[in-house]
């Protein structure tokens, strides 16, 4: 991952995090203080956890690769070009 995807966390008018970027419609995934990566959905429903786990503190779009599973609800989150390695030339 590189870091020039990533983006301040942007709240929209009624204080949700966005899911889908305003331009081209991807996916905007957050990325936890830990490393880890959520889907919107949890990032919106993100609260302190027993673990005393931060909110995510970062957004960004995953462009290319294998996807990641958000570490909390564990749905796959493909990435939005697909993994290069697994594409047909
Ligand atoms: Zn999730």
């Amino acid at each position: 991952m590189t870091t020039d995807n990533q983006a301040p966390l942007h709240r929209n008018a009624e204080g949700k995090l966005d899911a889908i970027a305003f331009t081209g419609g991807y996916s905007i995934r957050y990325l936890c203080e830990e490393g880890e990566t959520v889907c919107a959905e949890c990032a919106n429903e993100w609260t302190v956890d027993e673990y005393g786990t931060p909110e995510p503190i970062e957004a960004y779009i995953d462009w290319e690769g294998s996807g990641v599973h958000c570490a909390h609800c564990n749905k796959f989150l493909p990435s939005e070009y697909g993994d290069p390695d697994t594409i047909e030339a």
